[in-house]
């Protein structure tokens, strides 16, 4: 692309940096900003550089959150001895959306992926595993994508917890292969939570 102007090309390039997002979409969506008001891109960048600034991963629980420790850890409504393990911030809401988990959750950040690098050290295992110590906890429900990466890190998680005296569970994995949670629909979602089943059992059939 020839650009008439630095500056409007150094902003396509950032754009174009996005997931999902090529130099034509990029162009677009400069244009669009170019033709608002001052004040709103100002807002719009003040967003972007607070949401980075100020955004905190709750101390319990690693989800993103205002607060050093998230709103579902900190309500006594929640069952602190049931814990979701999911992988990230979309999971935890299309499960919030299904209004029928009453427990709290564990984020990983990620799943174990060595084709791109990820190990396990690079996610919230210890601290589950630090979680688990305190032996508040009464039930892990394995909560990842049907996917090798989410196969992966159950298969690594539960060998890392399987000694703990506590129930470790999986959802109902029928959900379409290589799906991600955040596509589920919210009851299918809500149903295979309710209809867990035992992890070592999930691996017989
Ligand atoms: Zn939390």
């Amino acid at each position: 692309m020839n650009f008439s102007s630095k500056l409007l090309e150094d902003a396509v390039a950032e754009f174009a940096k996005l997931p999902g997002v090529g130099q034509k979409t990029a162009l677009r969506l400069v244009l669009h900003l170019l033709n608002q008001e001052k004040y709103e891109v100002e807002k719009f960048s003040h967003t972007i550089s607070k949401l980075r600034n100020e955004i905190q991963f709750c101390h319990t629980c690693h989800n993103i959150s205002d607060q050093p420790v998230c709103e579902i850890c900190a309500s006594h409504k929640r069952d602190k001895g049931l814990v979701c393990v999911v992988e990230d911030t979309r999971d935890v809401m299309a499960i919030e959306n299904t209004n029928q988990y009453n427990g709290v959750y564990h984020v990983l950040g990620g799943l174990i992926s060595p084709m791109d690098g990820i190990g396990p050290s690079d996610l919230e295992v210890d601290t589950l595993v630090e979680r688990l110590n305190t032996g508040e906890i009464k039930e892990i429900i394995f909560a990842l994508s049907a996917t090798m990466e989410g196969d992966t890190t159950i298969f690594y998680l539960n060998k890392r917890i399987k000694h703990f005296n506590i129930t470790i569970s999986t959802i109902a994995r029928g959900i379409a292969f290589g799906g991600e949670l955040e596509y589920v629909d919210e009851i299918t979602l809500g149903r295979s939570i309710a209809t867990r089943v035992p992890y070592e059992n999930s691996l017989n059939r």
